[in-house]
């Protein structure tokens, strides 16, 4: 990662309908450490041309986001076997064991007694776009390069 930079960064992602997902307009930009595997490397690879103050829109297929759509991972269950009390709606999405590794599935059917779950990310299979404003962009301190993470806009960030 010789020469990595770290880039701080507003976004607002949306989906191929043009819908929002997610934003940081109105709170903390992202700062990352490139080729880290802080963000998501699609978005990581595309920025590394773009200098502080830059304004983008960035397509990153599915693919080199959160993957495709597994339909191995969609299974249906009787929902007498689910750990969840009370009402369940589709879009409800809980964790799939006691473990706290046990993947988060979402509800996506309710059929009489079955219920069908999707353990796939949420945003696998979607394109994503991103528009993003280029914060800051500096080299990374040999701290970080040594952590594998960025420590902040400044660098002056502690870690743990
Ligand atoms: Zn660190």
């Amino acid at each position: 990662m010789t020469g990595a930079r770290v880039v701080t960064f507003h976004y607002t992602l949306r989906d191929p309908a043009g819908q929002v997902l997610d934003t940081s307009a109105g709170g903390e930009p992202v700062t990352y450490l490139e080729g880290a595997g802080q963000i998501i490397d699609g978005l990581d690879t595309r920025l590394r041309a773009s200098a502080a103050g830059a304004k983008l829109s960035v397509a990153v297929p599915a693919a080199e986001a959160y993957g495709a759509h597994d339909p191995a991972q969609v299974q249906r269950v009787k929902r007498a076997v689910l750990p969840v009390a009370g009402e369940l709606q589709v879009g409800d999405k809980f964790q799939a064991g006691e473990d706290r590794q046990a993947p988060v599935v979402t509800v996506v059917a309710i059929e009489g007694d079955e219920v069908t779950l999707d353990a796939n990310h949420p945003l696998a299979g979607v394109d994503l776009t991103f528009e993003v404003e280029l914060v800051a962009a500096r080299a990374a301190t040999a701290a970080e390069l040594a952590h594998g993470h960025a420590h902040g806009t400044d660098g002056a960030g502690h870690c743990q």
